[in-house]
């Protein structure tokens, strides 16, 4: 156990004891958090008030994710997003809750909360994954409203790249912030949702990792749940997140986990990756961390308490 985690559970042991109600005895010890891909302290401060205000712990992660899919300046995620290479917003997302329940929407455009779409997917369809034209006219059977997504910056820049078209699908660390978002309950269950607009300037039609559940998002309440963000195309050829998930039950840390499945990734590739891949996790006791391949990554983790940001160990360093 880390300093971090011995002070905090001295500090709950010290809060038992010195309560004398009866009642305090048998409620569970509030233990809740949520940590979240990149800088995103301030969705995972609103997730954890949703939830203290006692809303559902995946209601509270959509509510999370929907403050960065609603920031015309996070071009990676939502309204605002970089287009396709057709100049069109495409988004990906996805939700998974304690009970292996999924939802995910997957190339759809013109609707702004794609991460609360693949929620409804999960709670009000047979299907886990919904795409395209389907995702939309689902979309408004549901009463969302269409939303024109390409903002007067992500066009003036669209139309910059026009002019060389350069194809190069490599994320550095600064062209990318998908939100994948992470929670435990107080009573211990898991769930957890990530939404993109996927890589700036794609082939129209490409569908990354995140909204695809096992590689950019896993969740399994009887061990942990991971998330992913980073090129796609190496994380879903890899199930990045299941694969974390299964390192976990073998007893390794988040952070060891997240670590052992990017040396994977690696290894297959002939020379030194030019591209960035991160991975979040948290696990059935309350332990959480993550590892990228690049540095510069980071997460954002809230509690009751403190919201903070946590820098992750890496491979490699950019040059
Ligand atoms: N994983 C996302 C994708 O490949 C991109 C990202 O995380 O920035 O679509």
């Amino acid at each position: 156990m880390n300093r971090r985690g011995f002070i905090g559970k001295l500090s709950t042991v010290t809060a038992v004891a010195a309560a004398v109600n009866l009642e305090d005895y048998t409620k569970p010890t509030p233990k809740s958090f949520f940590i979240a891909t990149w800088n995103n302290q301030e969705a995972v401060k609103t997730a954890q008030n949703y939830y203290s205000e006692s809303l559902p712990l995946l209601d509270s992660i959509v509510k999370g994710i929907n403050t960065v899919e609603d920031n015309p300046l996070d071009q990676s995620v939502g309204y605002g997003g970089r287009p396709d290479r057709e100049g069109k917003v495409t988004l990906d997302a996805c939700v998974m809750d304690h009970e292996g329940n999924a939802g995910s929407v997957v190339f759809l455009q013109n609707i702004k909360y794609a991460i609360s779409l693949a929620h409804d997917v999960l709670k009000y369809t047979p299907h886990v994954i919904l795409a395209g034209e389907g995702a939309r006219q689902f979309a408004l059977s549901r009463g969302y409203s269409e939303t024109q997504m390409l903002t007067d910056l992500s066009k003036k820049q669209y139309e910059t790249w026009l002019k060389e078209k350069e194809y190069k699908p490599i994320i550095n660390i600064e062209n990318h912030d998908t939100i994948g978002m992470l929670g435990l309950s107080d009573d211990g269950r898991l769930s957890g949702g990530c939404s993109t607009s996927g890589l700036s300037y794609k082939m129209h039609g490409r569908v990354g990792d995140s909204p695809i559940i096992g590689a950019g998002l896993y969740v399994d309440n009887e061990v942990g749940a991971c998330v992913a963000t980073g090129l796609g195309e190496k994380v879903l050829t890899s199930l990045s997140a299941f694969l974390v998930v299964e390192f976990i039950r073998q007893g390794l840390s988040p952070s060891a986990a997240c670590k052992k499945a990017l040396e994977r990734i690696i290894q297959k590739e002939v020379a030194k990756p030019d591209f960035q891949v991160g991975l979040i996790a948290i696990d059935k006791k309350g332990g959480h961390g993550g590892y990228s391949i690049f540095n510069g990554f980071q997460y954002a983790h809230a509690d009751q308490k403190n919201t903070s940001l946590y820098e992750c160990d890496y491979f490699y360093k950019y040059e």
